[in-house]
């Protein structure tokens, strides 16, 4: 039968979540069967009647700490969680790309933490085996927007989610970057599409890509590019005749 991903978003901002899902491919694809999305509210965890799931950090310092026993009464209220793939989103951890989120499809059941104020107590990772996901060297305020992100990423790259040859062709698919896309009125305050993508000639289409892929990830991300000649011994020759074409008209 078919396996249905399942994820779970713990947050102590369950609208920031519900709201962003409901409006995405995320919806349609728990429309056709293809993700289950379960939120669960940290705050129905907290302790005392102001459900208070923070406090201080211990030795002094600024900010609070999400209180290990919150979270991992939280965490055991999920059902199959020790089965479950279980992220924590932070700074600290592995930096998400495309690999990565590629990498992750291999589960079944992923559970993000979403952390807020200063983190989590460090020991739920005694408790649990959980692992650190960065979006990035930069720290936000909490991990709703990273778990979107890397919800998002991972839910699109289910088969059957968005349509198959619209990802091939995108960028971080290979190394090379996709190549610039016009679509209808044929020619806007003077600028017009590139002769080529209306002459229904699909090879000279498709080298016309081509080119472009390598043109515009040798302008943005050299970086890549390197990458990419290195890994595919392309001929330098051809790369500079190429830039001579985009840059000679
Ligand atoms: N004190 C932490 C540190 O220095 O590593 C930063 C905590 S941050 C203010 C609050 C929460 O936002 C974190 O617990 C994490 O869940 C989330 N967060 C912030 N930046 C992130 C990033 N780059 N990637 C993933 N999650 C992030």
């Amino acid at each position: 039968g078919i396996n249905i991903m399942k994820f779970t978003i713990i947050t102590l901002f369950p609208s920031v979540i519900n709201e962003y899902i409901s409006t995405s491919i995320i919806s349609k694809a728990q429309d056709k069967n293809l993700v289950e999305i379960e939120v669960v509210d940290l705050r129905q965890f907290g302790k005392g009647s102001r459900r208070n799931v923070d406090d201080t950090v211990y030795g002094g310092g600024d900010g609070m700490v999400i209180k290990a026993p919150v979270l991992d009464e939280a965490l055991a209220s999920i059902q199959g969680i020790d089965e479950a793939h279980i992220i924590y989103l932070s700074p600290k951890g592995k930096v998400l790309n495309q690999k990565v989120a590629s990498d992750l499809l291999e589960h079944n059941h992923i559970v993000f933490i979403a952390g807020h104020y200063e983190g989590i107590d460090e020991r739920i990772f005694s408790l649990y085996n959980i692992h650190e996901l960065s979006i990035g060297d930069y720290v936000l305020t909490g991990g709703e927007l990273p778990s979107l992100v890397v919800l998002d990423s991972i839910t699109r790259l289910i088969p059957g989610v968005i349509k198959e040859g619209s990802r091939q062709n995108e960028s971080f698919e290979g190394l090379l970057l996709e190549e610039p896309q016009y679509t209808k009125p044929e020619e806007y305050k003077g600028l017009k599409v590139p002769e080529v993508l209306l002459s229904g000639n699909h090879g000279k289409v498709d080298e016309y890509r081509y080119e472009e892929k390598l043109y515009q990830t040798l302008k943005k991300r050299p970086d890549l590019f390197k990458r990419y000649i290195n890994e595919n011994k392309l001929d330098i020759n051809k790369i500079n005749e190429i830039i001579t074409k985009k840059e000679g008209n």
